[in-house]
């Protein structure tokens, strides 16, 4: 039986993901900034809560959390460190989910304590606050050495992975990335195409490893034409990457 997934939004600009299982009626909800919103999702969807999975400790990703586990008794599975965290998970931990394998991806620099969720067999990774669409995290912890060693372990998942992150910041994301990559025919075309998702109030989330390996500039620090873009030729993906975050933050 295949996970069905319900994306719902909320704040200004974040998005939660609720992942069902049909045969055993368990239900993950990934992060738990707003109770509200989880239990409108609950209650839109019918299914009933019973995990949650944290991906950092930042407010918007948490602060419905004893709230959400008070109503529901849900088990809640995360970072060290969270109030409320049953059991504390780290980097190349796995669990199951109604019988599904999950892999624990650490990838920090937004912070330390960051958490992805891969589902191999729903091709499915939620990125938190890690990757976005043609995007990714501020660095409030980590550098730029360490969010790069990051994102590369994103890449190494096969391209028809699902992406799910916890914010639509895309058109901004966008702006930034055409600044950095202008000559990119992929990117152009991934333009057309979230400006009118956007222009329709459609989410541009979920996206898939494919077309950020083509579009987003944090995974790119080896395409040439971004690097002579940045004068950067002969630097280390490292480097590179750590200058376009850098421009980012600027942007
Ligand atoms: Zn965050
Ligand atoms: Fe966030």
């Amino acid at each position: 039986m295949s996970l069905q997934f319900h994306q719902f939004a909320y704040n200004s600009d974040n998005y939660g993901v609720l992942i069902h299982d049909a045969s055993t009626g368990a239900t993950a909800c990934v992060d738990a900034g707003d109770a509200k919103a989880i239990s409108a999702a609950l209650a839109e969807t019918g299914w009933s809560l019973s995990h949650l999975w944290i991906t950092h400790h930042h407010w918007d990703h948490t602060d419905g959390l004893a709230e959400i586990k008070r109503d529901t008794g849900c088990v809640v599975v995360g970072p060290e460190g969270i109030d409320g965290v049953d059991d504390a998970l780290k980097g190349g931990d796995q669990f199951e989910f109604a019988g599904h394998k999950v892999e624990v991806i650490h990838t920090p620099g937004h912070t330390l304590d960051m958490l992805n969720f891969h589902v191999p067999a729903a091709e499915v990774v939620f990125t938190g606050d890690t990757m976005f669409v043609m995007g990714c995290g501020r660095l409030f912890e980590g550098d730029g050495p360490m969010m790069w060693e990051s994102m590369q372990k994103l890449m190494k998942l096969p391209l028809d992975t699902k992406v799910y992150c916890a914010h639509e910041y895309t058109l901004a994301s966008l702006d930034f990335a055409l600044s950095i990559d202008p000559t990119n025919d992929a990117l152009h075309a991934q333009a057309d195409r979230v400006r009118m998702m956007r222009a329709a109030g459609e989410p541009t989330v979920p996206t898939d490893m494919k077309t950020e390996m083509a579009t987003n500039p944090f995974l790119r620090p080896d395409d040439p034409a971004i690097r002579s873009q940045l004068g950067m030729a002969n630097a280390t993906n490292a480097d590179v990457f750590t200058e376009i975050r850098k421009r980012k933050d600027t942007f």
